[in-house]
């Protein structure tokens, strides 16, 4: 994994109030995390402003999603500018629950991605099969076409890292093995390779997502082509700290 900064994101997805996330400050707070690692926690959008006010200096707060037009008529939406005031760098993008709880397209987070961009946000990048997907043998086909979107859109990938999150994995306590994860994201590597060139390969930080806990993360991290983790559930305990540190 030479010259990737291992990273771990949170997504506290919609969870928290004011007095959880004092507690989650806590233990983000007295850690210690591994300062060789981009620690950025997914919180609600009515609460980034209070969690940024809270949290120590080496976790930054990202938005869970963001549309993809500046401002206008668009009544419940936030957008990148917005977050970029409020001094937010870092948004979560075509998380598996916005695609498929609210119907949102690869052409939809491609746009949004291009956008937050073009506003100077790190996306980090959704992707992932449905398991009637995986048992069909589609999951190569999924996970490439997903992201052929986003690159028919975009092209500087600095400021994007790709989560991996196959969706039969997320919140349903069945993590993808080690090598199951290792498999798909050293293939997405090397169509990254062909599609975007070595360098962009080589740089992008592909991170795993799908009920990671503590107790299986240092195994996953140990895979020559995972670089870090998304995580939902356990993002909100202590255990969050371990799973920072599960690269060591
Ligand atoms: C997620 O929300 O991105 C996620 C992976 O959730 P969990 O860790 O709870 O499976």
């Amino acid at each position: 994994k030479m010259g990737r900064k291992f990273f771990v994101g949170g997504n506290w997805k919609m969870n928290g109030s004011k007095s959880s996330i004092d507690e989650i400050v806590n233990f983000l707070s007295k850690g210690p995390l591994d300062s060789k690692v981009d620690v950025v926690v997914g919180v609600p959008a009515i609460y980034l402003d209070y969690a940024k006010s809270k949290l120590p200096a080496n976790v930054f707060a990202s938005a869970q999603n963001c549309y993809k037009e500046p401002k206008g008529a668009f009544t419940g939406e936030i957008s990148p500018a917005m977050l970029k005031d409020v001094g937010i760098n870092y948004v979560i993008l075509g998380h598996s629950e916005r695609r498929h709880v609210f119907g949102e397209s690869d052409e939809l987070i491609a746009e949004k991605t291009a956008h937050a961009l073009e506003n100077g946000l790190t996306v980090i990048a959704c992707i992932g099969e449905k398991l009637e997907e995986r048992e069909a043998g589609q999951t190569e086909a999924v996970v490439f076409r997903q992201t052929a979107a986003i690159a028919a859109k975009v092209s500087n990938w600095s400021n994007v890292v790709i989560a991996y999150e196959p969706v039969w994995a997320i919140g349903t306590g069945k993590t993808a093995s080690p090598q199951q994860a290792q498999e798909v994201h050293e293939k997405l590597r090397a169509w990254l390779k062909e599609k975007l060139g070595g360098a962009v390969a080589e740089s992008m930080r592909i991170i795993y997502g799908g009920s990671v806990t503590a107790a299986n993360s240092k195994e996953l991290a140990k895979q020559a082509d995972i670089d870090g983790f998304l995580v939902g559930g356990a993002s909100l305990k202590p255990e969050f700290v371990d799973i920072v540190n599960s690269n060591q």
